[in-house]
């Protein structure tokens, strides 16, 4: 399974998976139809699903003009976004597996960003593989997604899956956040050596245009501060202990940053 990282309208990125020998194409959270159908034809590929993470528009934009070009691709989703998804035939939920070019993706339900949000894993075949996570608003490069339809402990129950995750794990979150992000855990978590190194490195690459998703998992765990709720630093730095709380102190400080 090849995976390309497509950037469209400011901040978005959308992910193309395709299988070169069976000439076969996945595409998560086509925001537009454009850019992607330019990029399957490029590689001459059969588009045969749209997996999306949750009914935002810029992250189902695309899947009507998709279909009509596709007409037999299936569109995936999470149950509890009945309605909210243009032409979603498959309505996933924990648990659930997704099958393309022959990896096997699990479902993760992941409410915070939105009460319906859900999170696609696939796990490493092999010993050299990594693992992808494709995770939507849900977690982000050095940040998380905003509290629209759910609540701090939400977040943390779903954060926490993600969390649970070997380090190994590829990060393919849906916007090009992560300089801002790492701006502002740099305020909350100032002494993490980790950070500081990562902050550095982000804005090397930002200066030159050098996107920064995927991330992984295990520098997320090392320098994010939204998967962090136990850290004494942070515990400190909120004065709470409690996983709900000392997310929410941080979200909430995030969201006037
Ligand atoms: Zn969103
Ligand atoms: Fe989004």
């Amino acid at each position: 399974m090849q995976i390309e990282r497509i950037p469209v309208l400011s901040d978005n990125y959308v992910f193309l998976l395709y299988d070169p020998k069976q000439k076969i194409a996945a595409v998560v959270d086509p925001a537009v139809a454009e850019p992607v159908l330019k990029r399957i034809q490029a590689l001459s590929l059969d588009l045969i699903a749209i997996f999306n993470t949750h009914h935002h528009a810029d992250h189902v934009g695309g899947n009507r003009k998709l279909r009509q070009r596709f007409p037999e691709l299936l569109i995936y989703g999470g149950v509890e976004d009945k309605g909210r998804i243009p032409g979603q035939q498959i309505f996933l939920q924990e648990g659930d597996t997704v099958e393309f070019a022959g990896r096997k993706g699990q479902i993760f339900f992941v409410p915070g960003h939105t009460r319906a949000h859900i999170a696609y894993y696939f796990p490493p075949v092999t010993a050299e593989e990594t693992g992808e996570l494709f995770c939507g608003d849900t977690l982000f490069a050095g940040g998380c997604g905003r509290l629209f339809e759910g609540t701090p402990s939400q977040m943390v129950n779903s954060l926490g899956k993600i969390r649970a995750l070997p380090d190994n794990t590829r990060i393919w979150c849906a916007h090009e956040y992560t300089l801002k992000n790492l701006k502002f855990a740099l305020t909350v978590e100032e002494d993490n050596n980790a950070l500081q190194a990562r902050y550095q490195s982000v804005k090397y690459d930002r200066d030159r245009g050098i996107a920064t998703v995927p991330s992984m998992l295990g520098v997320e765990k090392q320098t994010n501060p939204f998967l962090r709720w136990d850290a004494p630093a942070l515990q400190a730095f909120t004065n709470d202990k409690n996983p709900a709380k000392v997310f929410g102190k941080l979200r909430g400080m995030k969201d006037l940053f």
